[in-house]
């Protein structure tokens, strides 16, 4: 049951809850990593794209901010202070200046240290959640702003669909194309990679290459998006971080193989890695796809999703 009070006026009504939110993985169909910045991140121009596989994040009213979780992750996700979900809600109620009370529940299938911003998901599916728990009525701006200051995929979670991402990802430009539903496998590693990681390694492979790599333009991509054809996608597709997440992890070469062998458009790495996305024709074709994958024991798990997708969302 859901319960609302609050004065017959404009304020934002409280919920006793149970708010639901429901929040999308994101891969990077274009990822432009530049040179290291002074403050420590890399330029980026990227363009994210919400994909059907999903955390859900259920909020009650409680008299303390206490965390549970079920699914991916469980027992190893430590649900103390270091945890997204608390400090998004944390930061909006130090933000809107009401108690960070509330009983939130994660229910995750997000892999954890994917590359699928699992985390970030959480964050923002905890903005929305506590928003409307607290009656705090925060536009969807004012959440991407306060959720930029914990990761930079955060607004893009907040947004959802495909958009372009720049500054270090968090500055967020909707891309405007006919929609079209784009079919996909993502192929699901055993373990992690840490993000910092991946990004080290990249810097050290490009180290004494001289003049430093430019920070190339999504255009292309943009393009491809506008095309509708998968091919013409999956040419364009690209992600910088690839080669320093193969350095690390070589094992995922034979992931790009076996899915090309699956009969896959195109595969890449997702953002940081070690997850890899396979892009395929349509919903029958991403299914022989996967199953082509399971098949070759490669990863721990093939799966389909589609995409675009909304953003953190009530259900
Ligand atoms: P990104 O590509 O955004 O760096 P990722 O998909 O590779 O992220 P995440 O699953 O988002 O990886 O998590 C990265 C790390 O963030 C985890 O290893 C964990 O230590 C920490 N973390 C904190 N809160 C969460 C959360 N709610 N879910 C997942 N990870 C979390």
């Amino acid at each position: 049951m859901t319960e609302a009070w609050g004065p017959d006026d404009d304020e934002p009504r409280r919920h006793h809850g149970p708010v639901r939110v429901r929040v999308p993985a994101k891969i990077n169909l274009h990822l432009g990593v530049g040179p290291l910045r002074a403050d420590g991140f890399h330029e980026l121009n990227t363009v994210y794209h919400a994909i059907s596989l999903f955390d859900e994040l259920t909020a009650r009213a409680g008299d303390t901010l206490t965390l549970t979780m079920e699914g991916e992750g469980t027992g190893t996700l430590a649900l103390d202070e270091t945890n997204l979900i608390i400090r998004a809600a944390k930061a909006l109620a130090a933000r809107t200046r009401v108690p960070a009370y509330a009983r939130l529940h994660l229910r995750k299938t997000i892999p954890l240290a994917g590359g699928l911003a699992g985390g970030s998901a959480d964050a923002a599916a905890a903005l929305i959640a506590c928003d409307l728990l607290w009656g705090t009525g925060m536009a969807r701006e004012e959440l991407a702003e306060i959720g930029a200051t914990l990761g930079s995929d955060i607004p893009f979670l907040l947004h959802g669909g495909t958009a372009l991402g720049t500054g270090h990802g968090e500055a967020i430009s909707p891309i405007l194309a006919r929609p079209t539903t784009w079919h996909w496998v993502v192929a699901v590693a055993e373990g992690g990679l840490s993000t910092p990681e991946v990004y080290r390694k990249l810097d050290e492979l490009r180290a004494g290459s001289w003049p430093p790599k430019p920070l190339g333009d999504a255009d292309e991509l943009m393009s491809a998006l506008r095309q509708r054809d998968p091919e013409v996608l999956g040419a364009a597709l690209g992600n910088d971080l690839q080669p320093a997440a193969l350095a690390l992890r070589p094992e995922l070469a034979d992931v790009l193989k076996a899915g090309s062998e699956a009969g896959a458009v195109t595969g890449l790495v997702s953002g940081s890695g070690p997850t890899c996305v396979f892009l395929a024709t349509d919903a029958a074709h991403a299914g022989q796809v996967a199953a082509g994958l399971n098949a070759a024991g490669v990863c721990r798990e093939a799966v389909t999703a589609r995409g675009p997708m909304p953003g953190a969302r009530v259900t």
